[in-house]
């Protein structure tokens, strides 16, 4: 068997290479550093956190995050074992030490007798030849290979920046006050959900997005280009107060029905993010404003005071590919199956998430290498949630990159209804409890059932 190639040898690019070594796979893994350095990491180490020391919460019963490291722990993840290791006190959180994080990654790679590590730039896919390959770039791909990834995946499916806008979980939001309709009722009038401000909400709306606090674009990120198609949404509101009430705020063609003789004088819409209809983005309000400002001011507009985000709005440099319409549900390149992708180059966010798509195309890679079945994981697991997400479920003209969230997830029946009795709903810390249970059966089901634990 001809080793299979993995390119990158950051949070995914480790974890793949490791899920394949250990199922007896051999493994070259390609890295630019030292030969090319990108413009945030610091160090020769593989698997180098570029920013925060944090794996997030670590609670398995009430954050998703938390189930996706009991996931990847449970399938023997390198990543998570060496952050268990080098872990610092963070109270619920998992923090290592980055130093001894990455070196250890590092040695553990470099010991690996199935593993070799070439440090070079790959800058053409197609001189890999037609072996498998994994490629696991992250964010910052080289611009050499983000052309050859260009030239394979077409034009319009690799972006360099994201420009994210807030979404909110559904059943945080206010149906007294808002309500479904298309605008001047084209498509389906449950493609959209309304938020009616009048004047005076409206003008205290633009003050404050104008007067909020912002993030400001990091010395590397410079060249961020705003394209006009999507302004920051305070950018727009800083060109004319009533920029936004004739642009992405207009409040034609809808009629609220909580009162119908009276006229909005703004409309905020939200669009069904998943195709479980439990995320909803907030359409054109991509944002450099802090996340605290984004939840203070979006809570402002009636429908949303108590707006639970599953993410918050954002715009970096940031590569990713257009994965919901490029790659099958194991991450093979549609139009080239001996390619996967992994990391977040795929579209999901952060350290966790891009190491559990790496453990996934290690793994996919592995089976299919050996001739043996490896579903993806289901959907009630945070590994298949967030597969599914990126690879299905999203929607694909707007897609930007995710975080693993329970909105992800299949949402658990209202229970009761026996007799009469009105169906209940589970709510918050319950609702966590029961999609965590459920999560964690599935997974020992899928895990039993295909054997999928290395060795
Ligand atoms: P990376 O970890 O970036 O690994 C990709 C590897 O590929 C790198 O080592 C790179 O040198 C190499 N490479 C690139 N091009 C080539 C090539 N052509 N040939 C060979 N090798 C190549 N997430 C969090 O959870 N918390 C944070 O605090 C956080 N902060 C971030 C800060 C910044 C500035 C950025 C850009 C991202 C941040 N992220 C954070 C998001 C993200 O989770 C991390 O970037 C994460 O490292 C992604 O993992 P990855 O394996 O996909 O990519």
């Amino acid at each position: 068997d001809s080793p299979v190639r993995v390119v990158g040898a950051g949070l995914a690019g480790c974890e793949a290479a490791w899920q394949l070594a250990e199922r007896g796979i051999g493994v070259v893994l390609h890295e630019m550093r030292p030969v090319r350095a990108t413009d945030v990491h610091k160090t020769d180490n593989l698997a180098e956190l570029v920013c925060s020391n944090s794996f997030r919460s670590d609670d398995a019963q009430g954050n998703a995050v938390g189930v996706l490291h009991r996931e990847m722990r449970a399938l023997g993840s390198l990543i998570l074992a060496t952050a268990d290791k080098h872990r610092v006190p963070a109270g619920g959180a998992l923090a290592v030490d980055r130093e001894g994080f990455s070196t250890a990654i590092t040695e553990t790679l470099e010991a690996h007798p199935l593993i070799t590590i070439a440090r070079e730039e790959i800058d053409d896919l197609g001189a890999l030849g037609d072996g498998p390959v994994i490629v696991a770039t992250g964010p910052l791909t080289s611009d050499a290979l983000s052309q050859s990834i260009r030239a394979l995946s077409g034009t319009d499916h690799l972006a360099f920046f994201d420009a994210i806008a807030p979404i909110v979980y559904k059943d945080s939001i206010d149906f007294s006050k808002v309500w479904y309709q298309s605008r001047y009722d084209k498509g389906d009038a449950k493609d959209y959900i309304n938020c009616p401000l009048d004047k005076a909400q409206y003008d205290a709306f633009i003050d404050a997005l104008v007067n909020g606090e912002k993030t400001t674009f990091k010395e590397w990120e410079a060249n961020t280009p705003y394209f006009e198609g999507c302004l920051p949404i305070e950018v727009m509101a800083e060109r004319g107060p009533q920029t936004l009430s004739y642009g992405p705020m207009k409040p034609v063609g809808l009629t609220n029905p909580h009162a119908p003789t009276t006229k909005a004088h703004a409309i905020v819409q939200l669009r069904q993010d998943n195709a479980l209809g439990t995320l909803w983005n907030m359409v054109g309000f991509q944002t450099k404003l802090t996340y605290g400002e984004q939840k203070r001011i979006f809570r402002t507009i009636p429908g949303l005071e108590n707006a639970a985000f599953a993410r918050l709005g954002g715009i970096h440099r940031n590569t990713f590919i257009k994965s919901p319409v490029l790659l099958d549900n194991t991450l093979r390149l549609k139009n080239r199956p001996n390619i996967r992708f992994a990391g977040q180059i795929t579209g999901c966010e952060g350290y966790v998430e891009s190491a559990s798509i790496g453990l996934l195309a290690g793994m996919f890679a592995a089976a299919e290498i050996r001739r043996v079945s490896c579903p993806p994981p289901p959907k009630e697991t945070a590994l298949g949630a967030l597969l599914g997400h990126i690879t299905t479920d999203a929607e694909s003209e707007t897609f930007q990159p995710m975080n693993v969230n329970f909105g992800l997830f299949p949402p658990i029946e209202a229970e009761g209804g026996e007799n009469g009795e009105k169906k209940r709903r589970l709510k918050g810390r319950d609702r966590k409890l029961a999609l965590s249970s459920r999560a964690e059966i599935a997974l020992m089901r899928w895990i039993e059932k295909n054997r999928v634990h290395p060795g």
